[in-house]
């Protein structure tokens, strides 16, 4: 399993855990060594989209891809996600005001700092990069639909009901 993660993830070890509970022998692909994680791994420029592409052509040539899967969540379900998000101003901590509270409200956990909102997660923020993102992505998908690798996985539920629709898609 190629992983592809954006070394800033926050969720890089929750998408790990998930895939080596499927039994997957996983690459992480990211744009930098990723000390926390010991599985084979796949340097990436990610801000280069075609040269990301060869590299990981490359791979694929040697390990040829079983299945692509997207795992999509309609946008307003990813905006009410997404701008629940709290940053700790001092430690970097991330919270949810949601699924992931901190014990006092706008004060981090680790370290007592002040929590805060980036602007990049107000909610006119993020239907601009969701956006951006989408177009950026689709190109991408269109190729692996037309190679039929693609498997396009309703991301919305419980993290079981996630993983249950990713193992069924899966050859
Ligand atoms: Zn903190």
């Amino acid at each position: 399993m190629l992983l592809l993660l954006p070394t800033a993830t926050y969720r890089a070890a929750d998408f790990l855990t998930a895939a080596r509970a499927l039994g997957a022998e996983v690459v992480v692909a990211s744009e930098r060594r990723l000390v926390s994680i010991g599985d084979a791994q796949l340097t990436l420029d990610l801000c280069r989209p075609e040269v990301a592409a060869e590299a990981i052509a490359a791979v694929a040539a040697e390990s040829p891809l079983d299945a692509v899967v997207a795992v999509e969540v309609p946008h307003d379900e990813l905006i009410r996600r997404l701008s629940g998000r709290l940053v700790c101003r001092s430690c970097g901590a991330m919270y949810h005001a949601a699924s992931n509270p901190p014990e006092h409200a706008a004060r981090c956990d680790r370290c007592g700092g002040d929590l805060y909102q980036r602007e990049d997660d107000l909610p006119d923020r993020i239907a601009v990069r969701l956006a951006l993102h989408a177009r950026e992505v689709a190109p991408v998908e269109e190729f692996y639909r037309a190679c039929g690798l693609l498997r396009a996985v309703q991301g919305t539920g419980t993290q079981d009901d996630v993983f249950g629709r990713i193992r069924a898609s899966l050859p």
